[in-house]
């Protein structure tokens, strides 16, 4: 492959390099680490202090993965970093992880290549040039032949449009956006908007320490126990040993099936008795995390009849606990188990029993608006020194909406985008030649092993560009067709779930005014072998641009 670029260029105001990453977390350290691996010239910017994305910004108390850290979340493309890191728990907590980033930057050498509290505010498409021009908030401008989008799935903090919002008094945070100094809720009256997973894990533990929180929840959710521990140095071990078995495992695609959300534990439902089923609940619910998910039976999500009666069950295991029978009722969900994301949790129930937690029901009782001096509901006021925003994300499209790229003609994004999100595989748009998103809408990403997901689309990306250069191209795009047989693809897919029957941010409904649109591949790791065919057939949907020879010399 050649590389027109191995070092910038200085040509005036603008720095030249091969490809441009926008993001600096799990997937960007990759895509950098990966891409300049190759012989490109690659950059990086990112608008936060530091590096780790997601884990730079999501660190309110009780934040932890909720995969098994090892082997699940972590990266998988270096032997020696899996023999290297030692994970403490089960489910690393939120310091651990950022601190295991940062390790792999320093490891890897990828922060001389990083440009921090830069922010990418404009990216346009020259068609005469094939080329990016980026501007940043620092002055910086860059011009790449390839902009890779690691934006985040999950990283616009969704700031709720509640009346008053901006009149409290008191402190505010949101957990998406957590502030670096410590938080102390010491004898504090707070307040927490929101029970998803954020919520749900910051909860009990603002409780330990506050004098009262108030807990706002708009919708009941259902949450397993978390059941984190130490990490026995045996189990890591095992891991170790077995690495290149339990990657590959990681990676293969569903035995027998073409499509699997969650695989399943590979029995059918239907064919044991209630008592079984039962049985196998308990087993799981004892076992904790997403094993609960994963180790269900593969119907879970595709029936009605077998997800009530897993709803039924958790239902159960919450009046157990909760010890008021009214806040029990308030606490009951009423969805199809799973159809939003599942949670998990470190005593948010039991939290419910301590005097100094109330639930308040905004079904029942609504948020009328919020004063400075706490929340006035249609029922009373509740006086607060601090408010926790647990409100999520504008998730999977929002941080590409945020970017927002002009595309070809000056089209933007936005524009594009305008009824609803159009790409094909999930990583690049008709209209923006030479930009790839990683973990973009269409792609399984939330609902797939974070990094190496991050790691399989970046290869895929990777060499999409080397096959580019290798041919003496200058451009490559998705064509509209393909776009759309990709959109009937991801709904139909989601079609045979119950996914789209649940309000839920994988459908865009937490956000007002979003188009209702489900946004994640389900094929799980048979989309990882779908688009190596797609590659293998010469790149089927796409179209190539033969080299302009103003882009020669561009760089
Ligand atoms: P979320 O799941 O979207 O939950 C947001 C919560 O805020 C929901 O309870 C929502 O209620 C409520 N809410 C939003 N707007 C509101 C309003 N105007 N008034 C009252 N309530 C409002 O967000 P999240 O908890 O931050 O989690 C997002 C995702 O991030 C998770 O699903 C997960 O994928 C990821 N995450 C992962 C971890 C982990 O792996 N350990 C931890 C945290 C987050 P409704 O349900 O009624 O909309």
């Amino acid at each position: 492959m050649t590389s027109t670029t191995h070092h910038p260029l200085e040509d005036g105001a603008t720095e030249h390099y091969d490809v441009v990453v926008i993001g600096a977390g799990v997937s960007g350290l990759y895509a950098l680490h990966h891409l300049r691996g190759m012989g490109l010239s690659v950059r990086v910017y990112d608008g936060a202090p530091e590096i780790g994305g997601t884990w730079w910004y999501n660190r309110y108390p009780g934040a932890r993965v909720d995969g098994p850290s090892a082997p699940l979340y972590c990266y998988t493309f270096s032997d020696e970093l899996v023999q290297e890191w030692d994970w403490t728990e089960t489910q690393a907590a939120q310091p651990e992880v950022l601190a295991y980033v940062e390790y792999v930057a320093d490891r890897f050498d990828l922060r001389r290549d990083i440009r921090l509290e830069t922010w990418v505010q404009d990216a346009r498409y020259d068609e005469a040039t094939q080329r990016w021009t980026v501007e940043t908030s620092t002055g910086l401008r860059a011009s790449a032949q390839f902009v890779v989008c690691a934006v985040g799935a999950l990283s616009v903090a969704n700031k709720p449009d509640i009346p008053g919002i901006d009149d409290f008094g008191g402190e505010c945070f949101h957990t998406g956006d957590w502030p670096q100094e410590p938080v102390s809720f010491s004898g504090k009256r707070v307040g927490v908007i929101g029970t998803g997973s954020s919520g749900v894990q910051s909860i009990p533990e603002i409780a330990k320490e506050a004098a009262h929180v108030t807990v706002f929840q708009r919708t009941p959710q259902y949450s397993v126990p978390a059941r984190n521990r130490p990490l026995e140095p045996e189990r890591l071990a095992e891991v170790r040993k077995n690495w290149d078995a339990i990657r590959a495992e990681m990676a293969a695609p569903p035995q027998g099936a073409d499509f699997a959300p969650f695989p399943g534990n590979g029995r059918s439902a239907f064919e044991e008795t209630p008592e079984q089923r039962h049985a196998l609940y308990e087993e799981l619910w004892q076992e904790g995390s997403l094993s609960f998910v994963a180790g269900n039976y593969p119907e879970l999500l595709m029936s009605e009849e077998i997800n009530r009666e897993v709803s039924e069950f958790l239902r159960g295991k919450i009046r157990q606990v909760v010890r008021d029978p009214e806040t029990a009722d308030k606490l009951m969900p009423d969805y199809f188990y799973a159809t939003k994301r599942p949670i998990l949790d470190d005593g948010y129930y039991e939290t419910f029993n301590r005097d100094n937690v109330t639930l308040v029901d905004l079904r029942q009782d609504p948020i009328e608006t919020i004063t400075s001096t706490g929340v006035r509901t249609a029922t009373r006021e509740h006086a607060l020194d601090m408010l926790v925003l647990a409100t999520g994300f504008d998730a999977i499209t929002g941080s590409m909406l945020r970017l927002d790229p002009k595309g070809r003609g000056g089209v933007s994004l936005k524009e594009k985008w305008q009824s609803r999100f159009h790409n094909y595989l999930g990583m690049t748009i008709n209209g923006f030649p030479n930009l790839f998103m990683i973990h973009g809408p269409g792609t399984p990403g939330v609902l797939y092993l974070m990094p190496l997901g991050a790691e399989l689309e970046t290869d895929w990306i990777a060499n999409c560009v080397r096959y580019l250069r290798d041919q003496g191209l200058g451009a490559v795009e998705p064509t509209h067709d393909a776009e759309k047989t990709w959109d009937r693809e991801v709904t139909e897919l989601a079609n045979k779930t119950l996914f789209p029957r649940t309000d839920s941010w994988y459908m865009g409904s937490n956000i007002p005014g979003k188009p209702r649109h489900f946004s994640v591949h389900l094929g799980g790791p048979g989309y990882f072998q779908r688009i190596v065919e797609v590659a293998a057939k010469g790149y089927e949907g796409f179209v190539f641009e033969e080299e302009h020879r103003a882009a020669s010399t561009a760089g």
